[in-house]
């Protein structure tokens, strides 16, 4: 039997040797690249510019990775559409449609489960099962669009998973969707959002691209981080602060500081002024977001008046902040829900 590679993750350099390998024209690489990455097509038998044979010739050779819907949930109050999608190998993972004024912003997953185990967030509470492909990333990019009819502009990386913890697949994510022949994204219009691994922030440093990088602090202090994060007992807010001096300085692109707000947890005051301090250090801007409650998980969204103020207080310190809209709250709103809940869902039946 034919081993078959994942087409989708070939960049065009890639992809031409592939053809070369199965004795085809190397130019039969750029049609069939643009068929995946630019028409978004669902199989081979799209491709109707190849032969009937070259087309099937690919089917035996090639894995041809497409996401299925298994539920789509829209939003009544601002339209965000929730995607879940089943892998291949019968995994599943969240993607989510935001609609702004600027454009349209897709949120996709980089693994299938984490294994940060950050103690308010719903994704890692199975733990990792496996990276993803570059192709099962850029496939939720593709499915949103086409299931939605709608153009993304932007991208963020902040959905089930740390993409820092899957480095490799992520660049190549990366190169493939800011392709000039696939989507054309620009590397301006992706955030990558991390928990932290300093060593990994500077080496994404190092590839001096124009992305966005998000570090999710959340906590002001080593003591107080701990308590959210497990990640803060490997790497010290001083080493991320450093870290992400060094992203500054090599790409010239401002960090945001992720803050979620925990109320009693880290939505003091002394939260506030040292979160000025920090962000300060490395001119980051900052997002503030109330904690979304998730059931397993102890911590209680930060009331209004609390996070009203302790937003002005920022301000007062002249930082850049902003204060995230929480969108689809109605729709299973946290990072990891509906994939749990569905396994809920599933769970039970599974005894019958
Ligand atoms: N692993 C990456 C990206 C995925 S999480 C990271 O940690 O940044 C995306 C963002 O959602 C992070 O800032 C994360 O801390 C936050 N998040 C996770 N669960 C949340 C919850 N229940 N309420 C608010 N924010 C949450």
């Amino acid at each position: 039997m034919i081993e078959k590679t994942d087409i989708k993750s070939h960049v065009l350099s890639e992809l031409q040797r592939e053809m070369e390998k199965i004795g085809e024209k190397k130019f039969r690489a750029a049609q069939i690249y643009e068929w995946m990455h630019k028409k978004l097509a669902e199989d081979f038998t799209e491709m109707t510019n190849l032969s009937l044979s070259l087309r099937e010739k690919c089917a035996e050779h090639f894995e041809l990775t497409v996401l299925r819907p298994v539920r789509v949930q829209e939003s009544k109050l601002d339209g965000t559409k929730k995607y879940l999608f089943a892998l291949g190998d019968g995994n599943m993972v969240e993607s989510v449609l935001m609609r702004y004024r600027h454009g349209n912003s897709v949120c996709i997953s980089s693994q299938v489960g984490c294994r940060m185990g950050c103690r308010f967030c719903a994704s890692t509470l199975g733990g990792l099962v496996r990276n993803l492909t570059a192709g099962e990333m850029l496939e939720q990019v593709y499915r949103v669009q086409k299931l939605s009819g709608e153009r993304v502009s932007n991208v963020v990386v902040m959905g089930i998973g740390e993409p820092l913890d899957n480095m490799e697949n992520l660049l190549r994510f990366i190169e493939m969707l800011t392709d000039e022949k696939g989507l054309n994204i620009s590397k301006r219009n992706i955030t990558v959002s991390t928990c932290g691994l300093a060593p990994k922030i500077r080496e994404l440093a190092e590839k001096n691209l124009q992305i966005t990088l998000a570090l999710s602090l959340h906590g002001v202090t080593d003591e107080k981080r701990k308590k959210m994060m497990p990640v803060a007992e490997r790497y010290s807010i001083a080493e991320l602060m450093d870290a992400c001096r060094y992203y500054f300085e090599k790409t010239g692109r401002r960090i945001t500081f992720e803050y979620a707000l925990a109320a009693g947890v880290n939505d003091a005051k002394e939260d506030a002024q040292g979160l000025a301090v920090l962000s300060g250090s490395v001119h980051a801007h900052v997002n503030l977001i109330p904690v979304n409650p998730v059931r397993e998980r102890e911590f209680a969204a930060s009331g209004k008046d609390t996070v009203r103020a302790f937003q002005k207080k920022l301000e007062e310190a002249g930082v850049n902040v902003t204060l995230r809209r929480e969108m689809g709250r109605d729709i299973d709103g946290a990072c990891g829900q509906l994939r749990r809940n569905y396994a809920d869902v599933l769970a039970p039946l599974s005894f019958m």
